[in-house]
């Protein structure tokens, strides 16, 4: 039996990988299964899938979580050292599915133990991708990408040397207002940018997809994970997201990656591998699609694109500010604060106020400088943004 624990459980990401473990509850042994808000959600699951601890984000909602689970054997928990000590247990796969910075933290726990972290929280590697590969290396443990785009790239790889990788290209969708006239932007409400046209996720990587700071994050993640340099990085705009990504190679070969729109694919191979066992997700018919078709992104409706490149070339913890400011941005949006096209703006004031603070930037990369540097970042952009409101 598999000891697997689950960070973000309830979310898009958890729900898809209980999916698949609910499917052969016999294989696994689910030691952890954490979650925030959703406390209800987070208790049936443990209850099914017989979890030996269920942890909630919030202090204040442990005595729901629990009278969720009175009368069962699973042990309840909450706060952030909680998610952190459940990371901790030993397990041999874990999913880090929290959204945002606070799955970094967790996910360096389960880092630590030492097993196989599947890794759904882009955020870790944007703000410290340095410092998961570092962790990962000194505890022995194995880092597997399942964002999609970079699961799909890892599996280009697979017996291929990366001396001969000219290039990698990921692919967007374009979200939501791909062909918006780009002045309509600014007027662009939160239910719109809240729904996308292929892929059914979570809210916020729902509108990063509309504002391209989703791609824009994996740009960096892609620098991080597969350490290529910026300049063989290229994004794609490809509507119909069913190429996901392709690795170019010095022969001139392109190798793309073709599947449904599904993240269980995605979460499957990370659940499976170095195996392919059969997934529940569909097969597509390429003659009754018809045609694939492809953009080059447009870096004036999408700055976040301009901006990912700007982090890259500085390097260091320019991606965890960058990742803070969005956040913050991303929140104020999602409150109706501030306007769509604004979130690159403040991001953008966030990265200039803050390079002028050289030394955080260029600071060593520990989980502290981390959090002390998200922690200014996040104040910067609600200060950036009350003088823009004032
Ligand atoms: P969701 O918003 O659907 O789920 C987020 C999860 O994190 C929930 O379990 C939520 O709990 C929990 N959570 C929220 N805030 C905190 C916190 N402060 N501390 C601990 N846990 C918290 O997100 P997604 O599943 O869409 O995304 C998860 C991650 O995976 C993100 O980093 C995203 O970028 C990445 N990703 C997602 C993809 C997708 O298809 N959805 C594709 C590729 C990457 P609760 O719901 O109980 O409040
Ligand atoms: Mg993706």
């Amino acid at each position: 039996m598999r000891r697997v624990s689950i960070l973000g459980a309830t979310g898009s990401i958890g729900q898809n990988t209980i999916d698949l473990i609910a499917r052969a509850p016999e294989d696994y042994h689910v030691m952890a299964l954490t979650g925030a808000g959703n406390v209800a959600q987070l208790a049936a699951d443990a209850r099914r899938l017989g979890a030996d601890v269920a942890v909630t984000a919030h202090d204040h909602l442990l005595e729901d979580l629990r009278a969720a689970l009175a009368g069962s054997a699973v042990e309840a928990a909450a706060g952030t050292q909680a998610i952190i000590d459940a990371a901790a247990r030993p397990a041999d796969w874990v999913m880090s599915a929290i959204v945002g910075a606070a799955g970094l933290a967790p996910g360096l726990a389960a880092l630590a133990q030492g097993g196989t972290l599947a890794l759904a929280n882009k955020e870790s590697l944007v703000c410290a991708g340095q410092l998961m590969l570092t962790t990962a290396k000194t505890h022995n443990a194995r880092l597997l990408p399942v964002d999609s785009e970079h699961s799909a790239v890892f599996q280009g790889l697979v017996g291929e040397d990366m001396a001969a990788v000219e290039r990698i290209i990921i692919t967007a969708s374009g979200g939501a207002f791909r062909d918006w006239p780009i002045e309509k932007l600014a007027k662009a409400t939160l239910a719109e940018a809240s729904s996308h046209p292929n892929w059914d996720m979570g809210q916020r990587i729902t509108i990063d997809s509309a504002s391209m700071f989703n791609k824009a994050m994996e740009l960096i993640e892609t620098k991080e994970f597969f350490g290529v340099p910026p300049a063989q990085i290229e994004v794609l705009v490809h509507p119909e997201s069913l190429i996901h990504a392709m690795v170019g190679f010095r022969d001139g070969a392109l190798m793309a990656h073709v599947g449904p729109p599904d993240m269980r694919h995605a979460i499957g191979y990370a659940l499976h591998w170095p195996e392919r066992r059969n997934l529940p997700v569909e097969r597509l018919d390429l003659a009754q699609i018809g045609q694939l078709s492809f953009q080059a992104p447009c870096e004036t409706r999408w700055p976040a694109l301009r901006l990912a490149r700007e982090v890259m070339e500085t390097g260091g913890l320019a991606g965890a500010v960058f990742n803070a400011a969005k956040e913050a941005a991303l929140d104020a949006f999602i409150a109706e604060e501030i306007r769509f096209n604004e979130m690159a703006i403040v991001v953008e004031e966030v990265l200039t106020r803050m390079s002028a603070a050289s030394d955080h930037i260029a600071g060593e990369m520990t989980l502290d400088n981390v959090a002390q540097i998200d922690h200014l970042a996040r104040q910067e952009a609600r200060a950036v943004m009350k003088s823009r409101a004032g």
